[in-house]
C-alpha cells in the first residue's frame, strides 16, 4: 500500500555547488539496490529530495531492506500517495492512513502540511487544524501534542499529495563513489570486512585483496573471503577482489629470516603488492583492519615497521576500537558469522611463539635483505598470477 518512500538524507545536503554529484551518486545507487529486488522502482530527484516510486508489485521488507544498504540514506519514510480529489477526499485517506498502520490508537501526534503547490484552497496551517480535528473525530482516543508529538503525520501536497509518518533508519554516511577509492586487505578475520565497511560508508569505493596461501589455506578459506567480499559489497557496490598466491614468499621468508620478525616482514610485502593493485584500480589509499595492540604486529612499532614500505596513505578506521567494538559492527553489518567460521589463516600458519612486538625498522631492513636474490621474481609472479574476482 505504499506506493513510494521519501529518501532523506543529511550530510550531502551541504555540499555547495557539488551537491548535485552527491545526490546522482544516492540516486543512482538507490536505483542499483532496487533493481535487485522484484518489482520496478523509478529513483528521481525533485526539489532537493529524493523519491523511490514503485511502478510495479513489489515487497515492502525487501525494498527497506536494498534502502538500508544504501550509504547516504539517513531516513527512509514509506509514503501513501493520492490524488488530490478536493479537501473532504484527503481527510478520509489521513483518516484511513491512521487507521492501517497504527494498532494501537494511543499516541499524541501533530499534523505537519506543507504546500509544495501554492495553488492549493488552503493554506497549511488551515490544514493542520482541519486535518488535526478529522482524525480527533475519528479516533477520540488520540491527543494533539504541537511541541513534542509521538507522531508526526507529514501531509505533502504536490502534483500528487504524499502522507507519510514513518521514518526508518539509514544505514548513514555518504554515497559511494563520491570520495575516491580504496584498497582492502580483506582478511578472514573480524577486523578487515569491518574497516572495508566504515571506509565505504564515507562514500569510498572499495576493491580488495586477500593473501592465499595453499596449501596451508584451504579453498573454503577463500571461500570465506569472497563470502566476506560479497557482504561487503552488499553496501559499497561491485568490487573486484585480487586474490594473491602469497605461499612462495611466505616460504621464502620463513626459510631466510628470524621467526620472530616474519608476520612484520610478511606484512610489509602484502603491503607492497597491494599497493601494486591500488595503482592499477586508480585507487588512492589502503585499508586495513589494525588495530593498536591486538596482537604483536599491530603495536605502533610495529605498525611503522609495516607502513614504511607504503607510499599511499593507509587508512585504519579501527585503529582505536576495542575488539568488542569491531565485533558491535560486524554484528550489525551482517559479517560476523562468516568471520567466526573456523577456517586458517594465512598468518596462523607461521605465526612465531614470540615474535617481536617492537621491530627496529633497521633490523627488519637487514633481514630482509636475504630475499634480495629471489623476491622480486617471487612478487612479480604472486601479482601476474592473481585471481580477479568480480563481486557484483
Ligand atoms: P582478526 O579479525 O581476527 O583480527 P585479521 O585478519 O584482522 O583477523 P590480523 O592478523 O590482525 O588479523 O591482520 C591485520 C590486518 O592485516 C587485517 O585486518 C587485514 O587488513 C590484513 N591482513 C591480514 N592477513 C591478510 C590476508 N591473508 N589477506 C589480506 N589481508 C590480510
Ligand atoms: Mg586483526
Amino acid at each position: 500500500m505504499f506506493q513510494s518512500f521519501l529518501i532523506k538524507y543529511a550530510e550531502i545536503g551541504v555540499k555547495g555547488k557539488n551537491r548535485y554529484l552527491f545526490e546522482n551518486a544516492l540516486v543512482d545507487n538507490a536505483k542499483r539496490a532496487l533493481d535487485k529486488i522484484d518489482g520496478a522502482f523509478q529513483v528521481t530527484k525533485e526539489n532537493g529530495r529524493v523519491y523511490a516510486t514503485a511502478l510495479s508489485y513489489y515487497d515492502y521488507d525487501e525494498a527497506v531492506e536494498a534502502l538500508q544498504h544504501v550509504f547516504g540514506i539517513v531516513g527512509i519514510c514509506p509514503m501513501v500517495q493520492i490524488d488530490d480529489n478536493g479537501f473532504e477526499d484527503l481527510a478520509e485517506q489521513v483518516v484511513k492512513y491512521i487507521e492501517e498502520n497504527y494498532e494501537e490508537k494511543n499516541f499524541t501526534f501533530k499534523v505537519m502540511a506543507r504546500r509544495a503547490r501554492k495553488n492549493y484552497p488552503m493554506d497549511s496551517m488551515e490544514l493542520n487544524a482541519e486535518l488535526g480535528g478529522r482524525i480527533l473525530d475519528a479516533f477520540p482516543e488520540l491527543k494533539v501534542d504541537v511541541h513534542n508529538p509521538d507522531v508526526i503525520i507529514n501531509v505533502e501536497i504536490r502534483n500528487h499529495i504524499n502522507i507519510y509518518s514513518k521514518i526508518l533508519p539509514g544505514p548513514g554516511g555518504m554515497p559511494v563513489g563520491t570520495a575516491g577509492k580504496a584498497m582492502l586487505l580483506l582478511s578472514g578475520g573480524i577486523d578487515s570486512p569491518v574497516a572495508g565497511w566504515m571506509t565505504a560508508k564515507r562514500g569510498v569505493v572499495v576493491d580488495a585483496v586477500y593473501f592465499h596461501a595453499p596449501p596451508y589455506t584451504s579453498e573454503r578459506a577463500k571461500q570465506k573471503v569472497v563470502d566476506l567480499a560479497k557482504i561487503v559489497s552488499k553496501y559499497s557496490g561491485p568490487m573486484n577482489l585480487y586474490v594473491v598466491n602469497f605461499t612462495d614468499i611466505q616460504m621464502y621468508i620463513y626459510d631466510k629470516c628470524p621467526h620472530d620478525e616474519l608476520t612484520i616482514i610478511m606484512r610489509r610485502y602484502m603491503m607492497k603488492i597491494a599497493e601494486h593493485f591500488a595503482q592499477k584500480e586508480g585507487a588512492q589509499g589502503l585499508i586495513t583492519g589494525e588495530s593498536i595492540g591486538q596482537v604483536a604486529s599491530q603495536t605502533m612499532q610495529s605498525l611503522a615497521a609495516t607502513n614504511e614500505v607504503c607510499t599511499m596513505p593507509v587508512f585504519r578506521p579501527v585503529i582505536a576500537f576495542d575488539k568488542q567494538e569491531i565485533i558491535d559492527v560486524s554484528l550489525k553489518i551482517g559479517s560476523y558469522e562468516t568471520s567466526i567460521l573456523p577456517y586458517e589463516d594465512c598468518c596462523t600458519t607461521f605465526v612465531a611463539k614470540h615474535p617481536v612486538t617492537k621491530p627496529n625498522i633497521n633490523v627488519i631492513k637487514n633481514s630482509e635483505k636475504k630475499l634480495e636474490e629471489e623476491i622480486d621474481r617471487m612478487m612479480e609472479e604472486a601479482i601476474n598470477s592473481a585471481e580477479l574476482i568480480r563481486i557484483q
